[in-house]
């Protein structure tokens, strides 16, 4: 790649900050191949009946595109209130609910309003990789505790790491990406009283883009939100609901901490479309909560049917399993991709990621791994 802030051939060099110089853009590739498992989308393209609500919402909201949007989208913390209610069985308010263009700006309003420059952010590795940008992006210094071998989080390392630090923000995935693996409230709540304790206040993040899909019996950390101001859940539309493309995002905090963000947001920053889509899917949701009921039996089934045949998979709350190891990761990730099955190779060395598809997909990931890695 062109370094364009010491390109030569242009007049003037780009004033590009110095941390950002020669960094490529994140993303894991998008190939055409026919089996796509390497970013956890549902399998399961809208129904019909989806298709057809969302595009008469969308016929709608066209009518008025001449005026901005509800800049507080009103109906649609409304509509998200009532479906986490349904979900988690939380009753929360509009005021508890923010949403953003996917889960990724809601942390990214997250760090610019409570990190910043001689500010802390934190959280235990492995785990999403787009925490460090959001960090970076806001000029807030990253620092990456550790998980335990089994990916699980010691309370008592959470506690000294936040006591060592004074992060202002802590970021936790439950369930984790890439590994699947969700805290219990126990651990959250270890790491909510030591974020009490930090002089300066510390926002806990606890981001459940992946809570949909969570074992029965696994909490979410939504049940907290009334003991803890300084807590806020995450979600999103993008995994369990089927919305990637349309960029929906939200979370739940108290009133106080979801005004915090207001103030840092653009103005307008919800499309009306946008806001249209989500309310019309949301619509929905009794239907898609059936869909996710079938893709969690799926996940069961894979990770039996992956251990079953010697390999160690990490224990998963997610639409995906980590599964390994292998001594060369990437040739198995290319064997896969040579015949026409797209994982991901993410995580720790020897591990690969492989989301929850179709049984059809399923199968093709099956039948590919079994003459890859000579199962
Ligand atoms: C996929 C994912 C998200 C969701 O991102 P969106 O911007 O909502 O699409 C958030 N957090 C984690 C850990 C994820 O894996």
């Amino acid at each position: 790649m062109t370094d364009l802030s010491t390109s030569t051939s242009g007049a003037q060099r780009l004033p590009i900050r110095p941390e950002l110089a020669g960094l490529e853009p994140y993303g894991a590739p998008q190939l055409d191949v026919p089996v796509l498992l390497n970013v956890n989308e549902n399998p399961y393209a809208p129904s019909d009946e989806v298709v057809a609500d969302i595009a008469a919402a969308v016929a709608h909201a066209a009518r008025g595109l001449n005026r901005y949007p509800d800049r507080d989208f009103e109906a649609l913390r409304s509509d998200l209130a009532a479906y986490l209610l349904a979900e988690s069985g939380v009753a929360l308010g509009p005021e508890q609910i923010w949403a953003a263009n996917g889960s990724n700006e809601v942390m990214l309003h997250l760090l610019q309003a409570f990190g910043g420059p001689g500010r802390t952010a934190l959280s235990f590795a492995p785990t999403y990789s787009m925490y460090p940008e959001y960090a970076r992006d806001t000029s807030t210094e990253w620092v990456a505790g550790r998980r335990a071998e089994d990916f699980s989080l010691d309370p008592r390392a959470a506690r000294a790491a936040i006591a060592e630090h004074a992060p202002s923000v802590v970021l936790l995935a439950s369930p984790n990406n890439p590994t699947g693996t969700a805290l219990p409230l126990d651990t959250v709540r270890a790491v909510l009283d030591a974020a009490a304790q930090v002089p300066g206040g510390c926002v806990v993040v606890v981001d459940e883009a992946y809570g949909e899909f969570r074992r029965t019996g696994t909490p979410s950390a939504l049940e907290l939100l009334a003991a803890y101001p300084h807590l806020a859940v995450s979600r999103t539309m993008s995994k369990a609901f089927g919305l990637a493309g349309a960029r929906v995002g939200y979370l739940a905090a108290a009133p106080a901490l979801v005004d915090a963000l207001r103030v840092v947001r653009l103005p307008y920053h919800l499309s009306a479309v946008t806001q249209a889509v989500a309310r019309a899917a949301l619509a929905h949701s009794a239907e898609l909560m059936a869909q996710v009921g079938a893709l969690r039996e799926e996940r069961d089934a894979l990770v039996v049917w992956l251990r079953a045949r010697g390999l160690q998979v990490a224990d998963s709350d997610a639409n995906f399993v980590l599964f390994g190891l292998f001594d060369d990761r990437r040739a198995v990730w290319q064997g896969l991709l040579d015949r026409g099955v797209l994982v991901r190779e993410v995580g720790p060395p020897g591990w690969l990621r492989v989301s929850v598809g179709t049984p059809d997909e399923t199968q093709a990931f099956k039948d590919a791994l079994v003459e890859v890695a000579g199962l």
